[in-house]
């Protein structure tokens, strides 16, 4: 059944649950407020399909089609109201997202959903008038290759608003799980601390950033090193997601001051294109090959390629 999906925000994971709602037939409404943001979400898009078609995953027919049900729209204004699904997907900050989210409402979607990595949903859900609707929607990046859906629970969230969220993760070919809403929830919590004190450790001068990430992937079977995948997220999303936690758990989730001074920097990771590591064109790019274990990345069949 096609159905009706915006999403809010174009920025890493708008751009991947894009392609993967489009890639499961659904027709995508993209709502980016910064023009440049949104023109090169469309044009990635079209080379990700591109690279899919030369690597045999897709044929040509299904690329185009798949871009064809992407529509780039300038703000939620432009969208008719009674869609299916709207995932809002903005940078992890309260007050955008409640504001963002009681614009979405206006439209009354069946399924209102955040990305929010550890907001509670129970904030984020304050100002809205049927939050019954309402439940957390975290993708993890990248959203193709990854099999997870975490459904995050609000005390508001209706019981058929979380099973119409799991239904929608088998639709979108995921795999979900259902948490109570905490901050950080079950994955950030843990994903978070592990990056943090990684991130100690390049500050005491423990080892380099490829040593630390090739100790948990050869030592530990990680499939990515927590050092890469903080490029891989934004160092800025992943400060951001530190100061929530910090919020909520106290100093035990305090930003690292290095990790303050390279967002300060400008040192944003894969989309800056230096983080820990430097990056040209989404790969890569300092010299030192990225390690894998033998699994590779979670969640990887059928994906255009893991973006390392
Ligand atoms: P991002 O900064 O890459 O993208 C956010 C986009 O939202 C930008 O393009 C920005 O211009 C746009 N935006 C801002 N205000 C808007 C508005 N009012 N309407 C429409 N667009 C607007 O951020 P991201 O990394 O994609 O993260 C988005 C959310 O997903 C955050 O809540 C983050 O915590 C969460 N998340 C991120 C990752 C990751 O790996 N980056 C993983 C899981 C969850």
């Amino acid at each position: 059944m096609t159905e009706r999906f915006v999403v809010v925000g174009a920025g890493t994971m708008g751009l991947g649950i894009a392609y993967v709602a489009a890639g499961s037939g659904h027709a995508v409404e993209l709502v980016e407020v910064d023009r440049e943001r949104g023109d090169a979400a469309v044009r990635q898009l079209a080379e990700l399909w591109a690279r899919a078609v030369r690597r045999g995953r897709l044929d040509a027919e299904q690329a185009d089609a798949n871009q064809a049900r992407i529509t780039l729209r300038a703000g939620l204004a432009e969208v008719a109201p009674a869609p299916d699904v709207i995932v809002e997907a903005v940078p992890e900050r309260t007050d955008l997202k409640r504001a963002v989210l009681a614009e979405a409402e206006t439209l009354r979607p069946a399924l209102l959903g955040s990305n929010t990595s550890s907001i509670p949903i129970a904030d984020l859900a304050a100002g809205l008038t049927r939050p019954e609707r309402f439940c957390g929607l975290h993708f993890f990046n990248p959203v193709w290759a990854m099999a997870l859906l975490e459904v995050v629970v609000g005390p508001a969230t209706a019981m058929e608003t979380t099973d119409a969220a799991v239904t929608l993760a088998g639709r979108l070919g995921k795999d979900p799980v259902v948490v109570r809403d905490m901050p950080g929830f079950a994955t950030s919590r843990l994903g978070v601390t592990l990056g943090l004190e990684a991130i100690r450790m390049v500050a005491d001068g423990v080892a380099s950033p490829a040593d630390i990430d090739k100790a948990m992937v050869l030592g530990y079977r990680h499939p990515i090193g927590p050092l890469e995948l903080t490029d891989l997220v934004g160092l800025d999303v992943r400060l951001d997601i530190a100061r929530t936690l910090q919020a909520a758990y106290g100093d035990r989730f305090a930003p690292p001051p290095l990790l303050v001074e390279l967002v300060a920097a400008g040192r944003l990771g894969k989309k800056s294109g230096h983080g820990f590591y430097r990056w040209t064109d989404g790969m890569r790019s300092d010299g030192s090959e990225p390690v894998a274990t033998t699994g590779g990345v979670p969640g990887g069949a059928g994906a255009p390629e893991a973006a390392r």
